[in-house]
C-alpha cells in the first residue's frame, strides 16, 4: 500500500494531479489534500474524484493512472 495525495490547484485543463506521498513531484503539504493509503493508483483516483470532478495520476508516480 502506498499514501496518496491530490493537489489542491487545477492545472491548466483543470485536472486535479494524484500522487503517491514519497513523489519528488508532489506539490507542498499545504497545498495537497491526503487521500489515504491505496493499493492501486485507480482506487486513489477513484477517492481523489468524489473531492474533485477532474483528477489525473502523476506521470511519474502514478504512470499507469496518467492520461493525455
Ligand atoms: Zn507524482
Amino acid at each position: 500500500m502506498d499514501n496518496y495525495c491530490v493537489d489542491r490547484t487545477a492545472r491548466e485543463n483543470g485536472m486535479h494531479i494524484v500522487h503517491i506521498c514519497s513523489c519528488r513531484e508532489r506539490p507542498d503539504l499545504e497545498e495537497q489534500d491526503h487521500l489515504g493509503p491505496f493499493a492501486t493508483c485507480q482506487e486513489a483516483l477513484a477517492k481523489a474524484r468524489t473531492l474533485y470532478p477532474k483528477v489525473n495520476g502523476c506521470i511519474h508516480c502514478c504512470k499507469p493512472c496518467h492520461r493525455n
